[in-house]
């Protein structure tokens, strides 16, 4: 049996940056990754369903997950509270599959603090801001206020790619998920089939994809 323990691949981006979107695609074509389902106070969207986008819990509920440890880590973005669950995390890497996480700059920190360089933090960065506002006026899931909120925290956001790992440019939707694809396959081909690395992954810090 392959004693191969996975990564927990990290994607952030500003609101609208398009880590739905890119890590959809990434679940479709890649094998062996799975997803993490995220608890949230957020009220759910139009169209989504509890256990499938996110666990929707109560606010005391959360703070219950938070205070009995069953969360990797924890945030609040644009005023609702996220985790991610511990333990399904934990039960996956053992099990030898990778993990993707589409989670903000706060999560990646102490997910970062938490797992150490089994974690590789990516982030997608919109081409300008002005088609990153485009992009979520064209979502239209935002009111006027919530997209005013969003495009503020946007550029506090951004200033944290700095101490990502790689950097993406979500231009062409294709050609970001090539890019983060092959992140993936290179840290992939790192692991011998024992699970101890050829060379050491330190020489990556700083790229950008
Ligand atoms: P996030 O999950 O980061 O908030 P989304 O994945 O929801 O962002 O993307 C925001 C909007 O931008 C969506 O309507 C999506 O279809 C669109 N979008 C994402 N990537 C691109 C791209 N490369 N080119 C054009 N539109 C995009
Ligand atoms: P949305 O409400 O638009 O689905 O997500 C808002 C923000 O919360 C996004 O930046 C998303 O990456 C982040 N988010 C979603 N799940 C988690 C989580 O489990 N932990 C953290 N830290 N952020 C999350």
């Amino acid at each position: 049996m392959s004693r191969r323990r996975g990564y927990v691949f990290v994607i952030s981006s500003p609101s609208g940056g398009g880590k739905t979107t890119v890590v959809d695609r990434l679940r479709r074509t890649t094998r062996k990754l799975a997803r993490s389902i995220s608890v949230t106070t957020r009220v759910p969207r139009q169209g989504e369903h509890d256990g499938e986008e996110y666990r929707f819990v109560t606010p005391a509920a959360f703070a219950r997950l938070r205070r009995t440890g069953r969360l990797l880590e924890w945030a609040r973005v644009h005023g609702a509270c996220y985790g991610t669950p511990k333990q399904p995390l934990i039960r996956t890497l053992a099990q030898g599959r990778d993990v993707l996480l589409n989670i903000d700059v706060q999560g990646a920190r102490q997910v970062r603090r938490a797992l150490g360089k089994r974690a590789v933090l990516i982030f997608l960065l919109p081409p300008s801001m002005k088609r990153l506002r485009q992009r979520l006026i064209q979502r239209r899931t935002e009111t006027a206020a919530a997209l005013r909120q969003r495009l503020t925290a946007a550029r506090r956001e951004i200033a944290c790619a700095a101490w990502y790992d790689y950097r993406v440019v979500n231009d062409r939707l294709e050609q970001a998920v090539t890019d983060v694809k092959q992140i993936i396959h290179q840290h992939r081909q790192e692991l011998e089939p024992t699970g101890r690395r050829r060379r050491p992954i330190g020489t990556r810090a700083g790229r950008t994809a």
